[in-house]
C-alpha cells in the first residue's frame, strides 16, 4: 500500500460566503443546476436571489432520500439542462445525490453544506438508500469536489443542535487515525495515511478542545464568532480529510453496531460517533486524563456520555451485544484496533463507557448537592 491523501479542490468559508457561487460557476464552466430541499429553497436561496440575477442558476428539488430513483430523475435533470456543475444545498443526503449524479455525468460538483453536522461534505464517497432509507451502498467518486462552499450565517442558524453532532463526528477522528497510525491499516482512499493526514487529524481534536465550548453557546444565539467558524473547519474541513486520508477505527464501528438497535435511530449519526469514541478510550487503554479530557468535552459542549442519553435507558447486557457483534463484523473498521478485538471486549467497553458516564454525572449532581 502507498501513503494516501485525498483533499477537495477548493475550500471557501465566512459569513456571506455563498454570494460567491455565481462566480464559482462562471469559473468552473457554463451552466449551474442547484440540487435543494424545499428548505433551503424558502429559507436559503431569496436571500441570494438578487445578487444572483443574471447568474440564473435553476433549482431541481430534492425528493428527501439518496436512492436509485431519485439519482436516475437529477442525471436526467442535468441532461435535459445540459448542465455541467451541479450544486448540491443541503445536508448529508442531498450532498450525497449531487455527488453521485455529477460523477455519473462526468461533471463538476460544488457542496454547500446548510448544517455542520458530519464530515462528509469534502470526502468523495456518498451513501446510497433504498426508496425506503435502508442503507444499501457507499459509492465512490472519481475525485473529491471540485469546490466545498460554506456560508458560516447558514450554520449559525440551523439548530445547534447540528453542530454538536457534527463534533461528535470529529472527535472521533484523532482517536480512529491514531489508532491506523498503530497498526498501518488501510485509511478510506485505500492507502497508507500521510503525516499530513495525521497532523490535520490531530488539529481536528485540539481544536475541539479549545474552541467547542464557545462555538456551541454562539450557535445557540445563532452568532457568527470566530471559535464558531474554528469548529465549523474542524466539523466539516479538518474532520473530513481526517477521517478519509487517515482511516476508522472503533468509534464509527460502534456507530455502525448501534444502528442496529432501533431505539437509537432518532440520535444524529455524529451522536452516536461520540459514544462510540468513549468505548473505544476503554477498548484501546487510553491513558486516563485522555479520558477525563474527553468525557469533559462531551459534556460541556452536550454530547451523550451515557446510553440512556442515545436512546438505552436501562442496557441490558444481551441486549447491547447485538451491537457489540455488528460492530465486529469482519469489515469494519474496528479491526484497525491493535490486538484481536472481540463482540466481548466491545461489549464491556461500551458498558464500561456507559458506567463511567453515569458516575461522573452522579459526581456532579452530588458536588452541586
Ligand atoms: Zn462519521
Amino acid at each position: 500500500m502507498f501513503l494516501k491523501a485525498v483533499f477537495p479542490g477548493k475550500y471557501i468559508q465566512g459569513e456571506g460566503a455563498l454570494g460567491e457561487l455565481p462566480q464559482l460557476v462562471r469559473l468552473l464552466g457554463k451552466k449551474g443546476l442547484i440540487l435543494t430541499s424545499p428548505t433551503g429553497r424558502e429559507k436559503i436561496l431569496p436571500a441570494y436571489a438578487d445578487r444572483w440575477k443574471e447568474a440564473a442558476l435553476p433549482v431541481e428539488l430534492f425528493r428527501g432520500e439518496c436512492c436509485e430513483a431519485e439519482l436516475g430523475r437529477l442525471v436526467e435533470r442535468i441532461r435535459q439542462e445540459e448542465a455541467d456543475i451541479v450544486i448540491g444545498m443541503g445536508g448529508g443526503k442531498v450532498i450525497d445525490t449531487a455527488k453521485i449524479a455529477a460523477d455519473r455525468t462526468g461533471i463538476q460538483v460544488i457542496i454547500v453544506p446548510t448544517i455542520a453536522s458530519t464530515d462528509a461534505p469534502c470526502s468523495g464517497c456518498a451513501v446510497i438508500y433504498s426508496e425506503s432509507g435502508v442503507f444499501e451502498a457507499v459509492a465512490y467518486q472519481k475525485m473529491n469536489p471540485q469546490v466545498v462552499l460554506v456560508d458560516s450565517r447558514i450554520i449559525a442558524d440551523a439548530p445547534s443542535r447540528f453542530l454538536v453532532a457534527g463534533m461528535g463526528d470529529a472527535l472521533a477522528t484523532w482517536f480512529e487515525a491514531e489508532s491506523c497510525r498503530r497498526t498501518q491499516s488501510s485509511n478510506e482512499c485505500a492507502g497508507i495515511s500521510t503525516l499530513t493526514g495525521l497532523a490535520l487529524a490531530r488539529l481536528c481534536y485540539d481544536t475541539l478542545m479549545t474552541y467547542g465550548h464557545s462555538a456551541r453557546i454562539a450557535c445557540e444565539n445563532h452568532l457568527v464568532t470566530a471559535a464558531l467558524d474554528h469548529i465549523i473547519e474542524a466539523n466539516i474541513l479538518l474532520s473530513g480529510i481526517g477521517f478519509e486520508s487517515s482511516g476508522l477505527a472503533a468509534a464509527h464501528s460502534v456507530h455502525n453496531g448501534l444502528t442496529a438497535l432501533e431505539e437509537t435511530h432518532s440520535c444524529y449519526h455524529g451522536e452516536k460517533v461520540a459514544f462510540g469514541t468513549l468505548t473505544g478510550l476503554f477498548l484501546t487503554d487510553a491513558a486516563p486524563r485522555q479520558i477525563e479530557e474527553v468525557y469533559g468535552f462531551c459534556e460541556r459542549v452536550g454530547l451523550p456520555t451515557t446510553l440512556a442519553q442515545i436512546g438505552l435507558p436501562n442496557p441490558d447486557r444481551s441486549h447491547i451485544r447485538m451491537a457489540a457483534e455488528k460492530a465486529c463484523a469482519p469489515a469494519e473498521g474496528i479491526h484497525h484496533e491493535a490486538g484481536r478485538i472481540t463482540p466481548e471486549k466491545v461489549l464491556d467497553a461500551m458498558l464500561m463507557a456507559d458506567s463511567f458516564g453515569k458516575s461522573r454525572s452522579r459526581a456532579h449532581r452530588g458536588f452541586e448537592g
